[in-house]
């Protein structure tokens, strides 16, 4: 690593990015650009819908033959028609061609097996999904190379991303990888070669394909900018970066020019879709920069995520720098006297939604009462599993459905007096009520739940106020980051 002279970015690229001929053509010019003064990685995701369709298909499963042969040829479409809009070497197109070609027969083997055998499994469900990535490459490849550029596919299993082996949501075993990324990647850049790889997947030690999760190419982006030790990770996007609210619900929401690993992490997880939950993880102990920017407005600076809000080294920034939110929240209330005291309760509670595959967004305790945030299409039925499995001390059981959670985004809001107070006259004063709230557990964040009815305008007194500066009576205006440059 030590003799590489230019820097080395990591730049990933997918989804709307990938869906016209002319926003591909932007990304070769980004990609072009940056290969005029750094190495690069290039990890790509799949084009606009594609795993939406693939992940249909496995729902639907078992299809009858000419149903799979009918849906792969929806698929071809829109790789086949950029193939021929773009590349103009008919030779290069071919060969772009049958690797399409090949990889949706591969797609139809598996659902055609899955019809015989009745049978889906995580395995193969991950085996499918991992067919938008690999579709995107071969069309990506040829376009750079049609360019002047050496792209040069390195797909996950051939550069040895390895996997702890957990279908539809693994994690990457980054000793086992940062072996052998490296030595299959470094020569190439030494070449001064194009790597490209597909995001979204890596292979366990079995050599099984397992996906990240949805939205997970960007974890793994931020997985081989972290074990490639790279200067930058560099996220293309169809948005101006990091928002300091949902833009449907705030028109005003603002970019978000800076931004602490922690801040990013809590926005993602909590609402903000620009972003896989994950991506920080790896990169946090590495400190390699994060920089989110938009594929329709290149010299923009986007958002650019850190070990701290100031990284850039700008003067102070508001305490609180992103409000976000989730529209789609269910709460279920465990109630009964001591069951906040009662040691056990909470940890079998979790296991047994946990081990039924359901996602816990949140717990807030009490002495009275243990409260779930779940997702809100997993309120019935975690309500039902708990009902049938949990005895006293738990006396109640009570569902809050259409609920709404908003996060308050910020470093430093535990540590200024005032951010709480500030936010919550600010709702009070639209007279909204707050169901729950959970302090202290991040030191970055507050949450708030309310009823779904009420979350465009929680979110838009908060806006208001901590970004807008309008105090309402009575709350302190302490807006300053007291973080230390
Ligand atoms: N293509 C995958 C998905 O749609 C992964 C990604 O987009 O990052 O979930
Ligand atoms: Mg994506």
């Amino acid at each position: 690593m030590s003799q590489r002279r230019r820097p080395l970015q990591v730049h990933k690229v997918g989804g709307s990015c990938l869906g016209s001929a002319e926003r591909l053509n932007q990304v070769v010019a980004v990609i072009a650009g940056a290969q005029a003064h750094a190495d690069v990685v290039l990890v790509l995701s799949a084009l606009p819908g594609v795993t939406d369709r693939l992940s249909a298909l496995i729902e639907a499963s078992p299809l009858s033959e000419p149903q799979i042969v009918e849906e792969l040829g929806t698929l071809r479409a829109p790789h086949q028609a950029l193939a021929a809009e773009l590349l103009a070497d008919p030779h290069l197109r071919l060969q772009v061609e049958e690797a399409q070609w090949a990889l949706l027969a591969s797609v139809e083997r598996l659902l055609v097996g899955a019809s015989y055998t009745g049978e889906v499994t995580p395995r193969l469900t991950d085996l499918v999904l991992c067919h938008g990535e690999r579709l995107a490459v071969p069309l990506l490849v040829g376009l750079l190379r049609q360019h002047g550029i050496p792209a040069v596919a390195t797909p996950p299993e051939r550069i040895g991303l390895r996997t702890d082996g957990v279908f539809g949501n693994a994690t990457v075993d980054a000793g086992e990888t940062l072996s052998s990324v490296g030595a299959v990647l470094f020569p190439h850049l030494v070449e001064e070669h194009l790597p490209v790889v597909e995001g979204f997947y890596g292979i366990d030690g079995a050599g099984e394909v397992t996906t990240f999760g949805r939205g997970g190419s960007d974890y793994s982006a931020a997985v081989l900018a972290a074990v490639l030790g790279a200067d930058e990770l560099v996220i293309w996007k169809d948005v101006e970066g990091f928002l300091s609210a949902d833009p449907t619900l705030v028109p005003h929401a603002r970019l978000v020019p800076q931004l602490s690993y922690r801040e990013a992490a809590e926005l993602s997880y909590f609402g903000a879709k620009i972003l896989h939950p994950r991506t920080v993880e790896p990169l946090a102990p590495t400190g390699v920069p994060l920089r989110i920017r938009p594929l329709a407005d290149p010299s923009a600076a986007g958002t650019t995520v850190g070990q701290s809000p100031h990284s850039d080294g700008s003067a102070a920034r508001p305490v609180v720098c992103a409000v976000a939110s989730d529209a789609h929240i269910g709460v279920l209330k465990l109630h009964g006297v001591g069951v906040g005291a009662r040691p056990g309760v909470l940890g079998e509670l979790t296991a047994l939604v946990g081990d039924a595959g359901y996602n816990i967004r949140s717990v807030v305790t009490a002495q009275t009462c243990i409260a779930l945030l779940l997702e809100a299409a997993d309120l019935q039925p975690v309500a039902r599993l708990v009902r049938a499995r949990v005895g006293p001390p738990i006396e109640r059981i009570e569902l809050l459905p259409d609920r709404a959670l908003v996060a308050i985004v910020g470093e430093g809001v535990l540590q200024t007096p005032g951010v709480a107070a500030g936010a919550f006259s600010a709702i009070a004063a639209e007279g909204i009520n707050v169901e729950l709230v959970s302090a202290g557990a991040s030191e970055v964040a507050y949450y708030l739940v309310v009823s779904r009815s009420d979350l465009p305008s929680t979110v838009g007194a908060i806006h208001r106020w901590v970004l807008g500066g309008s105090v309402p009576p009575g709350a302190a205006n302490r807006l300053v980051s007291p973080i230390p440059q």
